[in-house]
């Protein structure tokens, strides 16, 4: 029954499941707690309290029609009040119709991808990705070019960007902060971004769209701060969701906002629309949208995120591991002492330590190591980093 297309892509679909898979065998055999999972980006925070407080209120509420079909694009109201907040933040002039309510990033991405792509149109995604860029952009009919970054700062390389967009580019999808590495783009860096870009349209008389993949725009350290996309590139979209911000990856609830700068805005809006409903979705989460409008405010506190990051990251550098400091995001990307990152990862199973290797991202030679575990586990898994280290020295 199955198509030769997704047949093939299962074999390949992902290194997090496989260590997953892993994970749950080792659990059973040596018990929970002696078991270092660091494999998933799932957040194990709880919403806070403004979500459940919203949720209360709409459960248990009289507001007829709240579970209704409703216009594509979501509720005109939480639209709204999306579009007033990125005004505040950003200084923009965005209105509801700017905004789509989808199914999380993950809908948003797909969305905007049905609605750009002619077949065999290139998207760029910056290696080290996360991977499921690759299948939503083969869902569409695009082909993913994919370039790596500098890898001393995981930045983008403008020197490899220049050589790598050619007259089939559509878009560039940019994740900042980032997964895998935490690293968050600096604004000089995308505005040289963005010059390239455009003497590249200008070249080639094409459009390139900027789709920025923001689901981490709220897990920042260190009072860092992310550019703002929607005024360094005309041509640009932001996609985003509250999976992480609010810790309700269950929930399926994000947005897209499109840049008002962009020529005939209203039209890309109005594909966009098309492709949410027809790609079956046909409107995001009716009480999701309702209960993220009132807790636009909220986002979880960092703050055990960044005990985390700083404490495994200290110790890692101790150990002799190499890796860039991440800023945001509740991911680090260290090096692997041998260029092979899935032979390491396989040592690093002896010592139960689950990591997922770059190579799965796009970028051997590094490991994952997703922080969104509890911080007993942290502590405890350090003896296991040493020992793995312990293989490589000389
Ligand atoms: N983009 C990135 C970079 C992610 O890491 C994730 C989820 O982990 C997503 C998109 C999808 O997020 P959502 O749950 O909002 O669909």
């Amino acid at each position: 029954m199955l198509s030769q297309n997704i047949s093939s892509k299962l074999a390949k679909s992902s290194w997090i499941r496989a260590m997953f898979e892993e994970g749950e065998k080792l659990r059973k055999r040596y018990g929970a707690d002696n078991v270092y999972d660091f494999s998933l980006g799932n957040p194990d925070y709880e919403p806070p309290t403004e979500v459940k407080g919203a949720l209360k209120k709409y459960a248990c509420g009289n507001d007829l029609g709240l579970h209704r079909y409703m216009s594509n694009a979501g509720y005109p109201d939480v639209r709204e009040k999306i579009a007033k907040k990125m005004n505040e933040e950003g200084n923009l002039s965005l209105t509801s119709n700017n905004i789509i309510m989808t199914s999380g990033a993950a809908g948003g991405l797909n969305v905007v991808l049905k609605a750009i792509l002619n077949p065999d149109d290139e998207v760029v995604v910056l290696a080290p990705f996360f991977v499921e860029y690759l299948f939503y952009i083969e869902n569409h009919g695009g082909k993913p070019v994919t370039v790596p970054t500098d890898v001393t700062t995981f930045e983008p390389s403008l020197e490899t960007l220049e050589q790598s967009i050619t007259a089939k580019c559509k878009a560039i999808i940019i994740n900042s902060p980032n997964n895998p590495t935490g690293v968050i783009y600096s604004e000089e860096k995308l505005r040289q971004l963005a010059t390239l870009l455009e003497s590249k349209e200008k070249q080639f008389s094409s459009k390139i769209l900027v789709i920025s993949d923001e689901p981490y725009s709220k897990i920042v350290y260190d009072n860092a701060k992310i550019p703002n996309i929607l005024k360094i590139f005309k041509h640009s979209v932001i996609v985003n969701s509250y999976s992480k911000s609010l810790a309700i990856p269950g929930e399926r609830i994000g947005y897209i906002a499109v840049n008002p700068a962009i020529e005939n805005a209203e039209l890309l809006i109005n594909g966009l629309i098309f492709s949410h409903r027809t790609l079956g979705f046909v409107n995001a989460p009716a009480l999701f949208q309702k209960i993220v409008g009132d807790a636009l405010d909220a986002a979880v506190n960092t703050d055990e995120y960044k005990r985390r990051r700083d404490y495994l990251y200290n110790h890692l550098i101790e150990l002799g591991y190499s890796c860039v400091k991440p800023q945001g995001a509740f991911y680090l990307f260290p090096k692997t002492f041998i260029p092979d990152d899935i032979e390491f990862t396989k040592r690093a199973l002896k010592y139960n330590l689950l990591l997922v290797p770059g190579s799965g991202f796009g970028c051997p030679g590094f490991v994952r190591i997703a922080y969104c575990v509890d911080f007993a586990t942290i502590k405890n898994s350090i003896p296991a980093f040493e020992k793995l280290a312990g293989e490589f020295r000389q």
